[in-house]
Formats: C-alpha cells, sequence, structure tokens
C-alpha cells in the first residue's frame, strides 16, 4: 500500500537513534523528505548518512528545551524543503528512581522535557503545518502514561501529563487541518535498554536476559518489541491515509497494557 508520503516533509526529534532514527529510515523508504534533530549533531550525521536516500535529510544539532534553537530547526526544514506536513515529537528518555529516591530537580526536569519537549516543536511548526494539505503531529509517549510503574515514578507521572497535553492539541489544532495522536510504548529494544543490560552484572546473553525483563513485566508476547515495530505506526499515523484519525492512542506494548 502506498502511504502517499512520497515528496512530504517530516520533522523528527531525538533522531540519532533507536524509535527516531528508524522512523527516520522509514520515512525515507517511503520517499519522503526529513529534518531531524538530536543534541550530538556528530552522531545524528553520522548515523543518518548510512541511510537509504540520506540525500533526503537534512540534520540540525538542538535541544528540544531551548526554545529559540528549535525555532530555528523548524524554520531551516520548512526553508529547505518549501514546507512541512508532519512533527514526530520523540526526543526523550525515561528517570529509574522511586517517587521517595526523586529530587525536586528530577521532578521539574521530566517534566520539563516531556512537555516542552512536544510544546517548543509545536509551536514552533504549527505555521507550517497549517499550509499543508494534510499536517500531522504523532507524540512518543508511553504505555506508563496510563499504568504508572514505581521504579519509574517521575517519568510516568510526566508522561500522563502529556498524554493529557496530546489530547488538548488534538482538540484545538483540530480546526486549522492538523491531527495529533499518540502512539504509547512499552519496552522496546533500543540503546537505552542495550545500556542497561550491559551495566548490569549478569552472566546472560541479552536475549536472555531481555526475556526475564519481559516476563517480569508481563508482557504476553513475551519479548521486548523492535524499533521498527514502533516506526511502523508512527509512520501511519502521519500518512494522509489516516486523515480522520486525530486524538488516539495507539499502544505498542507486546500486550504490556493492562488497563481497558
Ligand atoms: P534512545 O535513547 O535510543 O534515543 C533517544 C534520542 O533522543 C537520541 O537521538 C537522543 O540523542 C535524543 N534526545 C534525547 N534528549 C534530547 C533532547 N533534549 N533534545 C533533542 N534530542 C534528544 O531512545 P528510544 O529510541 O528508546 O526512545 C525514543 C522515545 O521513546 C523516548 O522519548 C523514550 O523516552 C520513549 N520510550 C522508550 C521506551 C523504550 O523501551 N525504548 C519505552 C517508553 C518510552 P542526543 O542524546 O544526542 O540528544
Amino acid at each position: 500500500m502506498d502511504l502517499r508520503l512520497a515528496g512530504r516533509t517530516y520533522v523528527v526529534t531525538g533522531a540519532s537513534s533507536g524509535v527516531g532514527l528508524t522512523t527516520v529510515a522509514l520515512l525515507l523508504e517511503e520517499g519522503a523528505n526529513v529534518a531531524a534533530c538530536a543534541r550530538d549533531g556528530t552522531r545524528l550525521a553520522d548515523a543518518v548518512e548510512r541511510l537509504p536516500g540520506s540525500e533526503r535529510v537534512t540534520t540540525f544539532a538542538c535541544d528540544v528545551l531551548d526554545a529559540a534553537s528549535v525555532r530555528e530547526f523548524v524554520a531551516h526544514a520548512g526553508e529547505r524543503f518549501g514546507g512541512i506536513d508532519g512533527v514526530v515529537n520523540n526526543a526523550g528518555r525515561s528517570l529509574l528512581a522511586r517517587w521517595d529516591e526523586t529530587t525536586d530537580e528530577q521532578w521539574r526536569a521530566e517534566l520539563d522535557l516531556k512537555l516542552f519537549g512536544v510544546l517548543n516543536p509545536v509551536r514552533a511548526a504549527v505555521p507550517w503545518l497549517s499550509r499543508s494539505d494534510s499536517a500531522a503531529v504523532v507524540n512518543v509517549n508511553a504505555i506508563l502514561a496510563r499504568q504508572p510503574e514505581t521504579r519509574l515514578a517521575a517519568t510516568s507521572a510526566a508522561r500522563a501529563a502529556l498524554l493529557n497535553l496530546s489530547a488538548t492539541l488534538s482538540e484545538e489544532l483540530a480546526a486549522g487541518g492538523i491531527r495529533v495522536n499518540s502512539v504509547c510504548l512499552g519496552l522496546v529494544d533500543t540503546g537505552q535498554w542495550r545500556r542497561r543490560y550491559e551495566s548490569s552484572d549478569t552472566a546472560d546473553s541479552f536475549q536472555q536476559w531481555s526475556a526475564h525483563l519481559a516476563a517480569d513485566r508481563g508482557i504476553s508476547l513475551g519479548r521486548l518489541g523492535d524499533a521498527e515495530e514502533v516506526a511502523y505506526p508512527i509512520v501511519s499515523l502521519l500518512s494522509p491515509r489516516a486523515s480522520y484519525i486525530t486524538g488516539a492512542t495507539v499502544d505498542v506494548g507486546g500486550g504490556v497494557a493492562r488497563y481497558m
């Protein structure tokens, strides 16, 4: 099926690894142009230049928390490709700490990242998106937003705030023809889980270690997801073929979500 993304332009934040980088690869495969950002511009450029279709990517070193830098990045994207059709707000991380181990600064930093990591790019992109005939925003979120984990207390609370903000944005931006949806992740095998495996003192292989992790977290499919399994729903929601979907939340968690 043709997703009708060829020739369109998408902004992807946090694009140098994991879900962001795989989303860039899939958009390129579909013939789209991509403007990609991450804080470490060298790592980003190195990662992206190996992708087929990399001549249709522009990279920019930018922290999504720096509003001025995000404005510059988005303006650069719009000018380079003559418009913007969508934004994937993917940049982020999680904080492994229970509520009583989390400092005030960490609570604030988590909320800051989850809210302004989306508000800054959306504010900058709305004037461009308003000119598209099929504009879409996808916020990469986590199942934690609705199913908090005590070991990720601040991240869970901040994810819930982002899910709530996404609902507001979908309602506010609909009149301007901009759809806003969320993709909520369970446990996805990216750099962050590889780093946790490497810093553990286990004698297990990554496969054994991640199978135990999946069992411990009650993932029905018995394994972590991979980045492509997340990138596909993200790209589908950007597609003009998803033109009647807004305010929706798609869980990509292999059955880890227990809510109805
Ligand atoms: P990775 O750690 O593999 O990649 C994160 C990317 O975001 C990197 O490109 C990083 O580059 C960039 N980034 C981080 N902070 C910023 C910032 N302030 N400004 C700009 N770029 C930034 O993450 P994943 O692919 O695993 O995760 C993608 C998203 O999904 C994240 O928001 C994550 O929290 C969320 N998620 C992931 C889960 C998982 O199991 N993998 C589970 C639930 C949610 P650089 O450091 O150079 O800036």
